[in-house]
């Protein structure tokens, strides 16, 4: 994927950490400590299928532990390997400190292509994988806690959460051993479209420091803005669609694995997506111009570009000739360490991996403090908050009546301030306020620090010294 002499995806990330740890006054031993991978688990199973024995292999690898349980998603992929598998443990440890959820760094892989199996298949190959990781504990809801990514969704997490049970039946919190569950299984709502809301997020809250936009070169709100998205799993989908639904931007690229459609009029999410779902690509969509190779069409101009789909993707083969003048970075590592330098000196704006898809890891936060609590979030105040507001109603109904037609309530005041608030709605809000709050970190380094240049060294720099101080506290 990367241009040759390019370092690889490890090399890369330990790259970034580097250039960051430079800058921050600790000791090297420490910096050392942070940096390194604590732990990699191979496991090489069997499965019968089709009348044979099929081996799969698969990696669970924790980066640090200085808080428990470690997190980060299982993926599914041909091309999972034991260096991207680390670098991806690496970048969870980095994340949970950015959007503080008390979490270390985990990632999992199965090196698979699910589309070449069937769905019982699948679910026989995943509770296998589950039962070797659990039996070690590395599904565990104390120790080590998976959640979606690449090639897996609700449905191999609801087979892994069973599959935990099945093997610890005792365990009143088995629901807590993986994240990104469906609802009827111990999810919570808000969490399928969490990654790609995050993104949303992100983006409004870049939008809202003109300091920030002008360093892009842009102006002005979401509204209008051309994106492309490359990917349309569930980041890039859940991403495009909020954006161009909610923020009337408008999405002139999109690119999947067949290729790209390009509209300067704008693209149907949800068609695209239905058109995928029906033919397996994109090619053969009407409304838009089809473009076979999909990787110039990362170099198309726009406003945003969003990598929503693998690693590698903008490097030093592609670096100089692209023309966004921000990136947000939806996928792990879509921007290798190389082009980032490109793209840094050329004065594009790179909103880091680390940060920009933090919204699933934020409302994975949420799922398992639901399931350790045994109870909906909202569910003991939401009638009481409506009761309390309906005082407030009353009482203005009640001088409705004495200051006549020159006072009255909007229209659908009433019905919006009377509502108390639902589990996705909470949900929303403590997205939306875990954004922020990350964001704000960030470029206050960004900003008051002469030798900062950039969001993504200012991430790493925030979250390797929460992670730094949290290793002193402890002793070691
Ligand atoms: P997904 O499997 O749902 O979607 C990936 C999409 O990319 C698919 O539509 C696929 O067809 C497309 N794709 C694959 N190869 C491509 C190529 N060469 N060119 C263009 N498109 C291609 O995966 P996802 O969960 O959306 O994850 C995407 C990225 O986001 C990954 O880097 C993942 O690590 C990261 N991420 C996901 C989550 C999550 O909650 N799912 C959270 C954080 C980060």
């Amino acid at each position: 994927m990367s241009a040759v002499n390019e370092p690889s995806f490890r090399e890369s990330v330990e790259l970034m950490f580097d250039r960051a740890v430079e800058l921050m006054d600790l000791p090297d031993g420490l910096k050392e400590k942070i940096r390194v991978v604590n732990a990699t688990y191979t496991v090489r199973f069997g499965v019968r299928l089709r009348g044979e024995v099929k081996t799969f292999t698969g990696y669970r690898s924790v980066h640090s532990e200085h808080m428990e349980p470690v997190k980060g998603g299982i993926r599914y992929a041909i091309g999972v390997n034991q260096d991207e598998v680390e670098a991806l443990a690496a970048l969870m440890t980095y994340k949970c400190a950015l959007v503080e959820t008390p979490f270390g760094g985990s990632k999992g892989g199965l090196r698979i292509d699910p589309r070449e199996y069937e769905v019982h298949e699948l679910e026989a190959i995943t509770r296998r994988f589950a039962y070797e990781l659990a039996k070690r504990d590395l599904i565990n809801p104390s120790q080590n806690v998976p959640a979606p990514d690449m090639g897996t969704g609700e449905r191999e997490m609801a087979w892994i959460a069973d599959q935990y049970a099945r093997m610890n039946t005792t365990d009143i919190n088995a629901k807590a051993c993986v994240t990104g569950k469906p609802i009827h299984a111990g999810g919570i709502a808000g969490r399928v479209e969490a990654t790609g809301r995050g993104v949303q997020y992100a983006l409004r809250e870049f939008f809202r420091h003109p300091e920030d936009k002008a360093a892009a070169g842009l102006g002005g709100t979401l509204s209008g803005k051309r994106v492309i998205v490359q990917g349309l799993g569930n980041v890039g989908y859940h991403a495009a669609k909020f954006l161009s639904g909610e923020d009337k931007s408008v999405i002139t690229g999109i690119i999947e694995r067949d290729g790209a459609l390009v509209s300067d009029a704008g693209l149907d999410v949800d068609a695209v997506r239905d058109w995928v779902g029906e033919y397996g690509g994109v090619k053969g969509y009407p409304d838009a111009t089809f473009v076979e190779d999909g990787s110039v069409v990362l170099e198309k101009d726009c406003d945003i570009l969003i990598p929503a789909a693998l690693e590698g993707v903008i490097n030093l083969s592609n670096a100089a000739r692209i023309k966004a003048p921000l990136i947000i970075e939806a996928a792990n590592g879509p921007v290798t360490a190389g082009a980032d330098e490109v793209l840094r000196e050329r004065g594009c704006v790179i909103i880091p991996d680390m940060y920009a898809n933090a919204g699933g890891v934020t409302v994975s936060y949420f799922e398992w403090v639901k399931n350790l609590s045994h109870i909906r979030f909202g569910r003991m105040q939401r009638r009481q908050e409506e009761a309390r507001h309906q005082l407030v109603v009353d009482e203005l109904e009640r001088l409705d009546k004495y200051l006549g037609d020159a006072w009255s309530m909007t229209p659908d005041f009433k019905e919006k301030y009377l509502r108390g608030a639902d589990e996705l709605e909470l949900v929303r809000s403590g997205l939306d306020d875990t954004m922020r709050a990350a964001y704000q970190s960030m470029r206050e380094v960004w900003h008051s620090r002469d030798d900062v240049k950039d969001l993504r060294t200012a991430a790493f720099i925030v979250a390797i010294s929460r992670v730094a101080r949290s290793y002193e506290a402890k002793g070691i």
